[in-house]
């Protein structure tokens, strides 16, 4: 039995890239792919959905990875006015665009996965 944890608990391993019911490490196949079973807790991490659970992760990754990758380049040419580098701030804005989906991927299925356990708890058939 896995003591409760609060949402914010979840996050935080989620962020280790952890299991977040449990902490446990592992969970990860590559960096692009997740183990079916947390191998510390059992949790199935499709949750019984299996092709359409991921959906929330794709748009936690499209969402932030965005915003980071469209926000940097504002508050850089913000920061560096009158004066900004421009051919500077737009290889780095193509840089962030294509990069940070990749780099974040991961991220984004804990986090989806942290979230969904904080508004639907385990259920029968999730192990
Ligand atoms: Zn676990």
């Amino acid at each position: 039995m896995i003591p409760p944890s609060s949402a914010a608990t979840k996050f935080k391993r989620a962020l280790l890239l952890r299991c977040p019911r449990c902490g446990g490490s592992g969970i990860l196949r590559s960096w692009l792919k997740m183990q079916d079973y947390c191998p510390t807790c059992g949790l199935a991490l499709e949750r019984g959905e299996s092709s359409d659970f991921w959906i929330g992760a794709y748009v936690f990754n499209l969402v932030i990875g965005e915003v980071v990758a469209l926000g940097v380049p504002i508050v850089w040419m913000i920061v560096s006015a009158p004066h900004q580098p421009w051919t500077l701030i737009e290889i780095v804005a193509i840089v962030l665009c294509v990069a940070l989906p990749f780099v974040f991927y991961p991220f984004s299925r804990t986090l989806w996965l942290a979230w969904d356990l904080s508004f639907r708890p385990t259920e029968p058939g999730d192990e």
